[in-house]
């Protein structure tokens, strides 16, 4: 049972080209062609004063006169003498109102000219042709930029548009479940956001930033949305990698600017989200990166100089706080941290009730179970959960999410999305039986072990050909050495059942072997558990708000000592496991072949083969 750590997918920020410059480029573009269009239809006259026209008039040397609103056209009789396409007609401008007269006077009897009066509405037509054109023009222009992502024209004064500012976030703690203690840090600041004049009164220097710490999901950019939206202040969001570029001074420079559009709107929340992106240590242990190095420094400048007694507060959000650069965390800047945990059992049951609020639920949901089921998942698997559920209960075409929703999407988040058409040859598919019953039987005859809710030979889309999951009772907090020994039994029984039954070993248990390993490893090297090395730690843990990597961190010696543990306890463990499932071989058949008919047998069931089991050989004792 892990619980992989979804993020929900990051909302793309929208860059929108900016519509003025579209307009400006098609405008731009219209009036080049129109000026090249008027320059090619002019290129086919010889262009004269209209004194010229009037004198060619007097002397009747016109044989052809084309009379426009604006303009007349005409043909002298030497160019009509020419053939047609050498002929070159002028033209010559009209001064308003004299067409009349003009007529008049060229069709006078006695001049042969052949007078033609165009009755054009061109200004009309003209001008509805420009306006087409320029629509045309511009919707192809904000297609192209839509289709670009913005790319064309949105980078243009970018560093403006990637800040985000939310006026009012509408979220407040009532929208965060659990996280009491990290709520009730953040209660000072929302105090000092709503009224600043009371800390200054008696000279307290304001808190300029607070670091949420946590692992992603837990709810760190919910929390600070909510700080905003109960201090009813504008939010201000940017993610640290967005200030992180190619271009060495362009982060800094955004910095700046939201530091500037903040102070306009003051008093708001400024939030930074992954500040690991550029908060990293400078030391060259991680690569040095001037870039980097030169937004950090601006982004402290900023801290250290932003008036507090404004009311901008800057929060920030990161799961690795040991590799941030110590000037961050220096008194003044983020110098408190705020610890968003992982929720516990009350936790997650809060916050799928918050996320259940507005989801119609059928009455036999119960929230507890999904609770006790969930441990380790974050705020945003259990959000992942229950939408998951609510997509399946439309689906299925239902009014309420029930509970089998509720389980069902359970097993989607954490092992992928039933796959029903991969095809598994029989005796694949025998295996893949005994060897999740082997897990289960382990745990069912154990003492310390959690109770098995459900077995299965669905496959999923994860890879697992079947799993066998468990479900704890209760939320602990510590465990036995008994309880991890119990738990690596557990995992190597699906091997030991493939062993005994089909004398195979399998890809099929390899996640199983790491996990145990894995397991094992930390009994020795973290939790003090092994013989050989008593209560030597010789690991140590890094990234504790990631997955905990535990690295070693001794002599060579106790290291290929620390191999040897893991060994022995593994080899003990899958020995013990083989003992057990020999022992009850018939109940590993009987089951297995349930199993197999049924695909999917619940905890319950297979209680009940263990106990008929029990009760008909009571000479056997249990353990
Ligand atoms: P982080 O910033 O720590 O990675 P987010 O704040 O983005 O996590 O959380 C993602 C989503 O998970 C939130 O939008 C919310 O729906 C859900 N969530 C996380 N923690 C909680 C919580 N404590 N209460 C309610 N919802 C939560
Ligand atoms: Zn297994």
């Amino acid at each position: 049972m892990d619980n992989n750590n979804k993020q929900p997918p990051k909302k793309p920020e929208g860059k929108k080209p900016k519509i003025w410059v579209l307009l400006i480029v098609t405008a731009a573009i219209v009036l080049l062609i129109s000026t090249v269009y008027n320059a090619m239809v002019n290129g086919q006259y010889t262009q004269t004063t209209f004194t010229e026209f009037m004198a060619e008039v007097e002397a009747g040397n016109l044989s052809e006169v084309e009379i426009r609103h604006d303009r007349v056209i005409y043909l002298t009789k030497d160019q009509a003498a020419k053939p047609a396409r050498q002929q070159k007609a002028c033209y010559t401008g009209l001064p308003y109102g004299d067409i009349l007269e003009l007529a008049e006077k060229l069709d006078a009897p006695g001049t042969e000219v052949n007078v033609e009066i165009v009755e054009d509405n061109s200004t009309i037509m003209m001008i509805l042709y420009y306006i087409i054109m320029f629509g045309a023009l511009f919707g192809v222009m904000m297609l192209l930029s839509k289709k670009m992502g913005g790319g064309m024209m949105g980078n243009m004064g970018a560093s403006k548009a990637k800040v985000y500012m939310e006026k009012q976030t509408g979220v407040t703690f009532k929208d965060v479940a659990g996280q009491d203690e990290a709520k009730e840090s953040l209660q000072e600041i929302i105090d000092f956001l709503h009224n600043p004049g009371k800390y200054t009164e008696i000279g307290a220097k304001l808190p300029k930033g607070a670091l949420l710490v946590g692992s992603p999901g837990t709810g760190k950019t919910l929390l600070a949305k909510a700080v905003a939206g109960e201090a009813n202040v504008p939010f201000f969001s940017i993610s640290g990698s967005d200030f992180v570029e190619m271009f060495v001074g362009v982060g800094a420079s955004r910095v700046r600017d939201l530091f500037n559009q903040a102070a306009k709107v003051a008093p708001c929340i400024i939030f930074i989200d992954e500040i690991d992106a550029v908060g990293r240590s400078r030391d060259s242990r991680y690569g040095n990166n001037s870039e980097q190095e030169q937004t950090l420094n601006q982004l402290l400048g900023e801290i250290d100089g932003f008036d507090s007694s404004k009311g901008i507060v800057c929060l920030a959000a990161t799961n690795r706080p040991e590799i941030l650069d110590k000037a961050l965390l220096r008194a003044g800047r983020f110098d408190r941290q705020i610890i968003v945990d992982r929720p516990n059992l009350q936790g997650r049951l809060d916050t799928l009730k918050v996320h259940t609020r507005k989801i119609k639920l059928a009455e036999d949901v119960d929230l507890k179970k999904i609770a006790q089921a969930t441990a380790g998942a974050v705020g945003a698997d259990l959000a992942n959960l229950v939408n998951e559920a609510a997509l399946r209960a439309v689906r299925k075409g239902r009014k309420a999410v029930t509970q089998e929703d509720l389980l069902v999407s359970f097993e989607t988040v954490i092992a992928g999305t039933e796959k029903k058409n991969t095809v598994l040859t029989d005796t694949e598919k025998r295996i893949v039986a005994y060897h999740e019953v082997g897990h289960a039987l382990v745990a069912a005859l154990e003492k310390h072990s959690q109770p098995v809710s459900k077995i299965t030979i669905v496959p999923h889309t994860s890879g697992a050909l079947g799993y066998t999951m468990q479900m704890p009772e209760e939320e602990k907090y510590l465990q036995t050495s008994q309880e991890l020994l119990t738990e690596l039994r557990t995992l190597v029984g699906g091997r030991a059942a493939e062993e005994l039954v089909f004398g195979v070993k399998t890809t099929g248990a390899s996640n199983d072997i790491q996990r145990a390993t894995d397991l094992a490893k930390k009994m020795v090297s973290l939790y003090g558990m092994s013989d050989a090395l008593g209560l030597m730690a010789p690991a140590s843990v890094n990234h504790q708000y990631l997955e905990g990597q535990a690295y070693l961190d001794c002599s060579d010696e106790t290291s290929s000592l620390v191999d040897k543990e893991v060994q022995n306890i593994l080899s003990s463990c899958y020995n013990d496991a083989k003992n057990i499932l020999s022992t009850n071989r018939a109940l590993l058949d009987e089951i297995s072949e349930h199993l197999l008919a049924k695909e999917t047998i619940t905890g319950d069931e297979l209680m009940a083969f263990v106990n008929a089991d029990n009760a008909e050989t009571t000479d056997i004792p249990k353990e």
